[in-house]
């Protein structure tokens, strides 16, 4: 059976079961401080198991893309090495949301293996949850007697804490989970080892496939359980470990979810996959990475410098590196995986054909850069080595490479062995652990449980249309780290400050209590779905009604820059052609950031045409048409603008000025007349074929001409109030330039000068003309007079000093007849004199060069050279 019929079974099955299919949620995830990436099926759900909303229905099913290297769930270090675990792998799930529980679950989970799959139930072991003391829970009885109708008991096994009680953080629902594994060994081998004796030990034919996880229990922030008012079902079964079985195949990557991208690495590196031990892992790890790499960028998540982009990054890196050292690739090459990738999941995934383009590129230019990095980081490592007093190298030196220029650690231990040097191992741990605890010290994040004050099912958003409302305050907590100290947050039943999101900042503003006493808000966020409000402190009385008020100065600013973005979005596509597609904003009161696919950079008549098409829109005075609770295929039938790896409801909210439309659920201006002016400020790359504006408007549009116009006036004072500053500055250059003209041609006499006085100091020593003295001229100065003195005098042996910018300068020129005579290497005696001015340097054997820190080893220098001549 094919991989893609694998999935719509699975989908089938549930839809027969009258479970609503929805589409796998974005990968990169966007309003959820504790997560980075969706690393399982129900973490999209995680507001309705939460109780902060409902869904559209009460059994739902998908295949949802998932992604387990970073925080809890962490599997990167095992892919690659095994053949079972995925950075990023789909997980197949069903859910109740308060519906159905054990039964069901267990019931259809054995009809969809057995009678659908038709897998020999011969293979299939399954655990319950043998209960724990330390929590008071007792074993899973209920569980086993479900199983019992299907499954020989001595198929039912046992399972701890660890592997059978699912919990989705540190807080929040948790339950105890029956999984269900598979023993794909051989018939020889089963005979030697029973299956159910390795079960759970990490055995790569004896693995789990499907998780069921019966929510039962929240976990409070002092680590004690309460029992859920509702019971959930979630269960989750890797696709990619499906299929093996399927396919009756030993490993993930011999099914046809990974064979074709494999036969392209092998066509492209020139290797043969199962052959040799290192080359399959690098193999592996290629397939396996460029599909996470490939899917996050296609969900907007670009490689960078931190948070989520850091981590897609360093996976990128780690895959360019196993295909460096083991498959001898030095150039880029896993850009050219996509093709193939989108090919085959891109019916299931269209997200990888629309966005194809800009993920080839990206690719492309990070390997680029990387394999940079490896390079001058192999310099660097020789220098390393060539320094090195002791045969084995400094953890800490190993350690610098790796942080300053991601130089990966096995690659110099690797390359150190070839060499016949060690790495003191333990002092680079020591480095790395000591850089972790700092790191997590400033992340640290402490979360108190919510007190409920009230209970209360939605909090409504009344921001669009008051910023003054009466509130109460339905729960809060107490937050603390390290950065912003402690601090509150606040749900209200219902709220006018607009939470951080779709680019636009969070609203800020203060709650009056009846008795007078205000608290500030200084940020709004969203949060599974509840709105936060932030303050330093709380109001002295928590119960009763308190009046909110949005800062209305601060709002209208950033409301002014969000109906830009629209506009700019607007005159980009009219300007530079519709393939221009957003790729992130930022929209705060001070200005707006937009980030947008574009190949080149546009050019200043571009950004002219931009400018003046937002203004247009500007002066035209459109009023705004907003569109609320729409249907998403309504708004998307009149044109509407949806942005990739956004989740979007089935009603949505439209914004509309003129032409322009987007589904939005942003602030905006009542009128465009309301933006005063737009200004662009700067335009650059930010990737591959990712380009940025920056822009202002309003009160700060006016600021910048305000600015300017005062500068433009203390640069004519400067000028001596000249009429023309233009002329006068222009003027001022030429005369610069005459000036240096001059001072170029004084020099050269002066180093002519100096060459005749020189050459009266050269010393005769055992036939040879010896000349080290110090000079005061720079490291090309140096050179030139050397080469000079060489054409002029033979048998020559110079050793030139000099102190410039606080720096220490050696250059040695040897004649070259006298080199090869005497065997003597100018690159050798600056290394060997280098040491007196704490530096390196090289070059040929008649010219090379040396820098240092210590000016003061220059004269101590200068008087060893003699010594190369005895
Ligand atoms: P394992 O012990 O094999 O790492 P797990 O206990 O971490 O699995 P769950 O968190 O229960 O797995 O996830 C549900 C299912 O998702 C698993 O039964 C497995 O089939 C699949 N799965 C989990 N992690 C991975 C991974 N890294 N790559 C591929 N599939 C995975
Ligand atoms: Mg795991």
């Amino acid at each position: 059976m094919k991989s893609k019929e694998i999935r719509s079974q699975f989908l089938e099955f549930f839809k027969s079961k009258q479970h609503a299919i929805v589409p796998s949620a974005p990968m990169v995830v966007k309003n959820d401080p504790t997560l980075m990436f969706i690393n399982s099926g129900m973490a999209p759900f995680k507001e309705y198991f939460l109780g902060n909303g409902k869904p559209k229905s009460n059994r739902i099913a998908d295949t949802q893309k998932c992604l387990r290297v970073s925080g809890k769930h962490n599997d990167l270090e095992e892919v690659g090495m095994d053949t079972y675990h995925h950075t990023m792998f789909e997980m197949l799930g069903n859910w109740s949301f308060g519906d159905y529980f054990k039964k069901e679950a267990i019931e259809w989970a054995w009809e969809l293996l057995t009678e659908v799959y038709k897998i020999d139930k011969d293979i299939l072991y399954v655990t319950i949850f043998e209960g724990d003391e330390s929590e008071g829970l007792a074993r899973d009885t209920e569980a086993y007697n479900l199983w019992k109708q299907f499954v020989p008991e001595d198929r039912i096994l046992n399972g701890n804490k660890k592997d059978n009680f699912w919990e989705m953080g540190d807080q929040g629902p948790c339950g105890p989970c029956s999984e269900i594994h598979v023993d794909i060994r051989s018939e020889e081998e089963k005979a030697k080892v029973a299956g159910k004796d390795l079960v759970n030990q990490d055995h790569p034919q004896v693995v789990e496939v499907w998780n069921l996880v019966f929510m039962q229990f929240n976990r409070k922030a002092n680590g004690s359980l309460e029992k859920l008012a509702e019971q959930h079902v979630d269960t989750g079964m890797g696709f990619e470990r499906l299929c093996t079985v399927l396919q009756n195949k030993q490993s993930n990557y011999d099914t046809d979810v990974f064979m074709p991208l494999i036969r392209e690495i092998e066509t492209i590196t020139n290797s043969k996959y199962g052959e040799d031990e290192k080359k399959d892992i690098a193999t592996r790890v290629i397939a396996d990475h460029v599909r996470a790499v490939a899917f996050s960028i296609a969900d907007g998540q670009l490689p960078s410098n931190t948070g989520a982009g850091y981590v897609i990054r360093r996976i990128l890196r780690r895959a360019i590196r196993y295909g460096f050292t083991f498959l001898e690739k030095k150039e880029p090459f896993i850009y050219k995986l996509v093709e193939t990738l989108s090919d085959q999941m891109g019916d299931a995934f269209p997200e990888l054909i629309k966005e194809k383009n800009l993920i080839t590129n990206v690719i492309r230019e990070e390997e680029q850069s990387f394999l940079r990095t490896l390079d001058q980081g192999l310099l660097l490592l020789e220098n390393v080595i060539e320094t090195a007093d002791s045969k084995e190298i400094s953890g800490r030196k190993a350690f610098e490479l790796y942080d300053t220029f991601g130089f990966p650690i096995d690659l110099t231990a690797l390359i150190l062995r070839e060499r016949g040097y060690s790495l003191d191992e333990k002092e680079f741990d020591a480095e790395l652990q000591k850089q972790k605890d700092r790191s997590r010290a400033a992340t640290k994040v402490k979360t108190g449980d919510w007190i409920v004050l009230e209970e209360d099912d939605v909090e409504e958003f009344v921001g669009y249309d008051t910023l003054e409302t009466q509130v109460r305050i339905t729960r809060y907590r107490k937050v603390e780290n390290k950065k912003d100290g402690e601090m509150y947050q606040f749900v209200f039943n219902l709220t006018p400050f607009y939470p951080e999101g779709g680019g636009q900042s969070g609203d800020k503003g203060y709650l009056k209590a009846a008795d007078g006493g205000l608290t500030y808000i200084i940020d709004t966020k969203k949060e599974n779905n509840l709105i936060i409000h932030f303050a330093k402190t709380l109001p002295r009385n928590l119960e009763g009604t308190f009046n909110a008020v949005v800062d209305g100065l601060y709002r209208s600013r950033t409301e002014a820059n969000h109906t830009a973005t629209h506009l700019l979005h607007q005159a980009l596509r009219s300007v530079l052609g519709t393939h221009v597609t957003q790729k992130g904003s930022m929209v705060h009161s001070r200005n707006l950031r937009f980030d947008f696919s574009h190949f080149s950079k546009v050019t200043s008549e571009e950004l002219k045409q931009i400018e003046d098409f937002v203004n247009a829109r500007i002066r035209e005075g459109i009023t705004l048409e907003e569109r609320r609770n729409i249907p998403y295929q309504q708004a998307i039938d009149e044109g509407a603008i949806a942005l990739f790896g956004e989740k979007y409801g089935d009603a949505v909210r439209a914004i509309k000025f003129g032409n322009s439309m987007e589904l939005c659920g942003g602030t905006h201006v009542q009128n465009t007349k309301d933006i005063w002016h737009f200004i662009i400020t700067s335009e650059g790359a930010v990737a591959s074929g990712i380009r940025r504006i920056e822009a202002l408007t309003g009160d700060f549009a006016k600021q910048y001409f305000i600015d300017r116009s005062e500068s433009f006036a203390s640069i004519q004072n400067a000028l001596n109030n000249a009429q023309d500053p233009l002329k006068a500055v222009e003027s001022l250059q030429e005369e610069n330039q005459n000036l240096q003209k001059q001072v170029k041609e004084l020099l050269k006499d002066k180093a002519k000068n100096l060459k005749g006085d020189l050459k009266s100091e050269i010393e005769q020593i055992n036939g040879v003309n010896f000349l080290a003295k110090k000079i005061d001229l720079d490291a090309a100065g140096l050179k030139d007079l050397a080469f000079e003195m060489g054409g002029e005098t033979e048998n020559l042996f110079l050793v030139f000093g000099s102190e410039q910018d606080g720096k220490a300068l050696l250059a040695c020129y040897i004649s070259k007849e006298l080199a090869a005579e005497k065997n003597l290497d100018a690159g050798k005696i600056v290394r060997e004199l280098g040491k007196f001015i704490q530096g390196g340097g090289g070059g040929q054997p008649f010219f090379a060069t040396a820098g240092g820190k210590n000016p003061a080893g220059i004269d101590e220098a200068l008087e060893k050279a003699k010594e190369f001549l005895k």
